[in-house]
């Protein structure tokens, strides 16, 4: 038998979670965000739930090549661009749209051989201070592309640094209209805090949105709002199995460091998963965990290939019993937030979707109920 860890993509939850930014965005198109594998839940399973979508955005080129090979024929944007000049005949043969960040990539366009004009995102630094021209040199860097034969269209972008948290997005937008205003082309600016929370707003939403972590389920702004808050359903379910039973007297303890002693008789349960599955090894003593679809908490310190749980309050829980990190429980359908866990671990959603292990199956249910039933 397999080791019982599992990771199920749900398509259903994505399409949910879809529709709940389309309300948000109200007109404007959505580039649908799946760089980084699809935040870990596999490009081919998140493109089942993203079938409604306008756009995709990735950071890879084999990303948007598998795009194109599940046949996707629609807008693909290199969110970073291409690496180096080569990147640009595969941009050319699978019609990708680019974002230009800096001088070196508008050299590389000037020297670019191509049959096909491309059309490009030209990135403003803001005020992120990562990626892209600053407002100063940004006409300057436009007037440089326009004039290129190599480019048909181009277009707005920038990104915001705290759409989530309390300084909020307006020093940024203003920035980027009042330096783009008597310019032609299509405008980006929000991702997932953005749309939602500010996509009532035409000068917010502009013509793309870029959702990421929403259509995987967790929330945009996490304690403020919970998942469910914003009708977001889990995208993925991490789940495995109790392998191992031990039974306490008070002053044992439980794992590496010794770091959980019990004060009294209790039962625990040894789960298969590790921070070598892409568990955070930063979780304690006290995070949420669904046992049999019961709430109970982790004990001790996360070790490589095994956690520990309390089983006080799941009294018919035994070996072999369900158990899920996050998700959704498949035997009660209870949810625990992937926010939670993270919170627990000191990080955020993003982090533990993506870091997911390659040693931990990723299945999608649906293509589970295709399959043939004995
Ligand atoms: C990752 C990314 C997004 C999506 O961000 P979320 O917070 O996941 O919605 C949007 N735009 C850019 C430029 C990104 O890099």
């Amino acid at each position: 038998m397999p080791r019982p860890i599992l990771a199920t993509i749900h398509p259903q939850a994505i399409r949910n979670n879809l529709a709940c930014v389309r309300r948000a965005a109200h007109e404007a198109k959505l580039m649908c965000v799946t760089k980084a594998n699809a935040y870990g839940h596999g490009i081919e399973h998140a493109f089942e739930g993203l079938r409604a979508a306008d756009g995709f955005a990735v950071l890879e080129l084999q990303e948007a090549q598998r795009l194109r090979s599940l046949d996707w024929r629609g807008p693909i944007l290199l969110l970073e661009g291409v690496f180096e000049p080569r990147d640009l005949e595969l941009c050319s043969r699978l019609g990708l749209w680019h974002s230009v960040h800096c001088d070196e990539q508008i050299d590389w366009l000037a020297a670019h051989k191509t049959q096909v004009p491309h059309r490009v995102f030209l990135k403003m630094n803001s005020g992120m201070n990562r990626l892209g021209f600053k407002p100063e040199r940004f006409r300057s860097a436009y007037a440089r592309l326009n004039a290129l034969p190599q480019i048909e269209e181009i277009s707005f972008i920038t990104h915001f640094s705290d759409a989530d948290g309390p300084r909020g997005i307006a020093h940024q937008l203003e920035v980027f209209l009042r330096t783009t205003q008597d310019l032609p082309g299509e405008r980006s600016v929000c991702n997932s805090a953005g749309v939602m929370s500010f996509g009532a707003d035409a000068r917010a939403r502009n013509d793309w949105v870029r959702p990421g972590i929403v259509l995987y389920g967790s929330s945009p702004d996490y304690p403020q709002r919970t998942a469910e808050d914003w009708g977001l359903q889990p995208a993925m379910t991490l789940s495995t199995k109790v392998i191992g039973v031990q039974a306490l007297q008070a002053g044992d303890t439980v794992g590496y460091g010794s770091t959980f002693t019990a004060d009294g008789e209790m039962r625990v349960g040894v789960i298969a998963c590790g921070y070598a599955d892409g568990y955070p090894r930063h979780c304690g003593t006290g995070t949420p965990v669904l046992v049999n679809g019961v709430r109970t908490r982790l004990l001790g310190r996360v070790s490589m290939d095994m956690i520990c749980v309390d089983l006080t309050p799941v009294p018919d829980a035994g070996m072999g019993s369900e158990v899920v990190l996050w998700g959704r429980s498949p035997s009660t359908g209870v949810v625990l937030g992937i926010d939670e866990v993270a919170a627990a671990g000191g990080t955020v959603g993003y982090e533990l979707m993506c870091a997911v292990a390659p040693r931990v199956p990723v299945v999608s249910d649906e293509d589970l109920n295709k399959m043939p039933k004995r």
